[in-house]
């Protein structure tokens, strides 16, 4: 169910400078099994966007060395079709507009979670029919749908707020892997959250209740460790 189990790697290139969002964007899309090449400049993003290989782009607006929608602006008056997420950290709506009119497919505002943006590439991808993961994710009585974001137990919807939707989208795509809350803030909350950590444990209490889900748990606490999605528990009694 995971994106590397049948389809070829999906190549991203990210065109960003700083380390903070790097790091945060290579290991998460690393671990969505993305394959992906970071580029720290301008310059060194065009070559390697130029070279054709890769299915998505995000590029970071501001580089140490030219404009994101300069950069953007080249690869489409080179023919290059390749779609292009841009990141900006600006919230003016004129920015938005150039990104697009500069031949952006879609933006983000930073600071943004890591399940929004996957949503995002997601779309893009399935766009240019290379949508790299299973329409809906199933665990015995359970089903998630990241594209419609619906949620079925048993058949019934379940009402889940975007949080706990994307907290248990997570949990669901990595099957008894063990996520620190850490982990868990950074993906669903953004990378540069600074507030309360005890945050999950609330919405994790949540997204427990209108699961149904009763020990032995379908989301466990893995004591000092954090919280790890057991599948097998939605095969029967869930509800
Ligand atoms: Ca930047």
């Amino acid at each position: 169910m995971t994106a590397s189990s049948s389809q070829k790697m999906v190549r991203v290139l990210v065109v960003e400078d700083e380390p903070t969002i790097t790091e945060f964007l290579r290991i998460g899309l690393g671990y969505e099994g993305y394959q992906v090449d970071i580029a720290e400049d301008g310059a060194t993003g065009l070559r390697l966007a130029e070279s054709g290989d890769y299915d998505l782009i995000i590029l970071d607006l501001m580089l140490p060395d030219m404009d994101g929608l300069d950069l953007c602006r080249r690869l489409r008056a080179a023919g290059r079709e390749v779609p292009i997420l841009m990141l900006t950290a600006r919230r003016e709506v004129a920015d938005r507009v150039a990104g697009l009119d500069a031949g952006a497919d879609d933006y983000l505002t930073k600071p943004f979670s890591f399940e929004e943006l996957l949503a995002r590439i997601r779309v893009q991808l399935r766009h240019r029919g290379k949508a790299p993961h299973d329409a809906t994710l199933r665990a015995g009585r359970l089903a998630l749908n990241p594209e419609t974001r619906e949620v079925t137990l048993g058949g019934r919807p379940l009402h889940l707020t975007p949080t706990e939707f994307d907290l248990l989208r997570l949990f669901m795509a990595h099957p008894r892997r063990v996520f620190s809350k850490e982990v868990l803030l950074s993906r669903v909350w953004g990378y540069d959250y600074l507030g309360d950590p005890n945050i999950v444990e609330v919405h994790i209490s949540h997204l427990r209740d209108k699961l149904g889900d009763r020990p032995p748990r379908l989301i466990r606490t893995v004591y000092g460790a954090g919280y790890a999605f057991h599948p097998e528990e939605a095969e029967d009694d869930a509800a």
